[in-house]
């Protein structure tokens, strides 16, 4: 079928399923009508009883078989062919749209219907109406269904949609009766599970570890959460494996603890080597210290990054560092590879990170840590690549009060401002863009820091293409009072006495990145405040934003905001598309068909 191969590419089909999920947007009926309803489409049966032309066009009166009424109709532009058809005395089967004229029923060029009670789909796709007919009738059989690991009710709902034999058993109103629906949203949920399912790849691990992560422990100035700790329990389980590599994804919000995780995997490790690589220096540093702190004195650590290395990471049993490590030559071959801050990466660095993972034929242990969370459906599907784990709570109850504010809010912000920097905390203040714009009605860093350095001293001016980023971010921890800066800060420094941020023009920004930044303040507990800076403080989606403190509750409002107009950051994960399954919702449909997708693997 060299042929249909041809049409399945056009039409981006990649299994029967994508096939299938091509549902009909309407059916053309001719069954016969049972009552007569104005404004919608009838097939009624019906005899010429007149026949006259008109200025060029054809006037036609019929006589309805079931009901006896009359009915006229008009043909415009009509041929010799039409007159013939329509002789008087002759019946026929006609379709149209029923109307009223002054009282008379009239059905505007009807249509003369050769089949009764046929129901044709017809589906909007590239395609000719009768190609992809023709590909339907050949491929959408109840065999090739049940071949697909569907049940008898999910095939008899394919074939409902697909060759219907009534109308009525498809709509409720209007829309798709609601268990039809509910099946759809499965058969797309496990059609795309299955496509996954062959996509993960594992080799074997370098070596098992088995390594005590009790002195860690118990040596902590504080508990672990019951999450860091189940997730600590799922990694012990992936790395004490030998056949099999760990590969996993860690997602937890800003300031879930994540580093803590970190930390214990490489106690695992221990005596073996474990690496770690951060986007940015001074999180690599931050990282550094961290581990300095709490990991055994006998853990060797060291740092790599350009021109500051710290330690000797040949020798070191821990080696944390930024894309640096990647061109160390001496860099000793890990059992342990983990990244913090995955989302921070490109794709190019991601690739070469497999260098470090990679050795020949068996791959270290790989853990990644993001703080993007995701919606769990999201998480569920993922899953089906690599394992995840879901860190959703914070280890200390945050107080961050967020608020909408608009010009007329001015004074009693930089009243606030005031008080902040009085008790010795920091003001952070993201600007949409460094020089003006005529596009964006909002002032832009460069017109605004004159302002700020004539009211406040220590101000301090960054931005994402500034060389010097780094160094001024290091020298505002220590002595700044007011941090003046785009979205750059969004990477996961952290800075402790932040207590107040105002993000000017939220409403351009996707909430995930709103709720990044908001992440930066009150890392410590200090009570702290997120201003929404907009022109229009009526606004819905901010609204809710300053309502929901879980970033996995704002993953899932991002989706149902997802095709708002103003969003232009383009932070919304372009994942996959689906046209019945509602991430934000359907959690018990993915985790169903994901449970379908398995017993179906294992029957194989
Ligand atoms: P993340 O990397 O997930 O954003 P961090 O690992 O930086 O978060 O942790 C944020 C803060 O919480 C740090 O100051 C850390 O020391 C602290 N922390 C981590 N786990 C706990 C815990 N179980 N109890 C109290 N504080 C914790
Ligand atoms: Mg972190």
């Amino acid at each position: 079928m060299e042929e249909a191969k041809q049409l399945f590419t056009k039409l981006k089909i990649y299994s029967l399923l994508d096939l299938a999920l091509i549902i009909p947007t309407s059916y053309n009926d001719t069954t016969l009508s049972k009552s007569l309803v104005l404004g919608q489409v009838h097939t009624l049966e019906a005899k010429v009883i007149e026949s006259s032309v008109y200025g060029g066009k054809l006037r036609v009166t019929f006589t309805l078989t079931d009901s006896g009424r009359r009915l006229s109709s008009t043909f415009f532009r009509s041929t010799p062919y039409h007159h013939k058809q329509f002789s008087v005395g002759s019946s026929h089967v006609i379709q149209g749209k029923l109307e009223e004229y002054k009282g008379y029923l009239q059905m505007s060029q009807p249509k003369s219907i050769k089949q009764i009670g046929k129901i044709t789909p017809k589906y909007k796709t590239v395609l000719k109406e009768s190609s992809i007919a023709s590909l339907m009738e050949c491929y959408i059989t109840e065999k090739n269904l049940y071949n697909e690991g569907l049940d008898s009710k999910e095939v008899a709902t394919l074939m409902l949609l697909h060759f219907p034999k009534s109308i009525d058993e498809i709509y409720e109103n209007n829309s798709l009766k609601g268990e039809l629906k509910d099946r759809l949203k499965f058969i797309e949920a496990f059609n795309h599970l299955k496509k996954l399912q062959g996509k993960r790849v594992d080799f074997p691990a370098i070596r098992a570890l088995n390594g005590d992560i009790e002195p860690f422990i118990s040596n902590l100035p504080f508990t672990l959460t019951a999450e860091q700790m189940s997730v600590i329990s799922d990694i012990r389980k992936d790395v004490a494996k030998e056949d099999k590599a760990c590969k996993r994804m860690v997602v937890g919000d800003v300031g879930s603890g994540k580093t803590m995780v970190i930390l214990a995997s490489v106690m695992m490790a221990y005596p073996h080597k474990s690496i770690l690589m951060a986007p940015t220096s001074l999180l690599a540093l931050q990282l550094y210290e961290e581990a300095y702190k709490h990991l055994p004195s006998w853990v060797k650590v060291a740092l790599v990054m350009q021109g500051r290395d710290k330690g000797d990471y040949v020798e070191a049993d821990f080696v944390i560092g930024t894309h640096a490590l990647l061109y160390k030559e001496d860099l000793p071959r890990a059992s342990l590879v983990m990244v913090d801050e995955q989302h921070r990466f490109g794709t190019q660095q991601r690739q070469s990170l497999e260098t470090l993972v990679s050795s020949q034929t068996h791959k270290a242990h790989f853990i990644q840590f993001s703080a993007t969370p995701i919606p769990r459906t999201q998480a569920m599907m993922q899953s089906e690549l690599l394992d995840v784990s879901l860190i959703t709570t914070t280890p200390f109850e945050r107080e961050v009060l967020t608020q909408t504010i608009s010009k007329e809010d001015f004074p009693d912000l930089l009243g606030h401002i005031k008080e902040e920097i009085a008790q010795e905390h920091q003001v952070l203040i993201i600007y949409p863009l460094v020089e003006a714009s005529s596009e964006v009605p909002y002032q832009s860093l460069e017109e605004s820091r004159g302002f700020w350095e004539k009211k406040f001293k220590q101000v301090y001016v960054t931005h994402g293409k500034d060389k010097h980023k780094e160094e001024v971010l290091l020298k505002f921890r220590e002595e700044g009072s007011i941090l003046l800066a785009t979205t750059v800060v969004e990477v996961g420094i952290s800075l402790p006495k932040l207590t107040l941020i105002v993000i000017v023009g939220a409403e351009r920004l996707g909430l995930a990145t709103l709720h990044q930044l908001r992440g930066r303040v009150g890392r410590n507990g200090l009570k702290s405040w997120c201003y929404l800076y907009s022109n229009k403080k009526e606004n819905f989606r901010l609204q809710q934003f300053t309502q929901t403190t879980n970033g996995f509750d704002i993953a899932k409002l991002d989706l149902k905001f997802r095709d708002s107009g103003d969003i232009l950051d383009g932070t919304i994960q372009s994942g996959q598309k689906f046209k019945w399954l509602d991430m934000a919702e359907d959690e018990e449909v993915v985790a169903y068909a994901k449970k379908r997708v398995k017993i179906k693997k294992e029957l194989k």
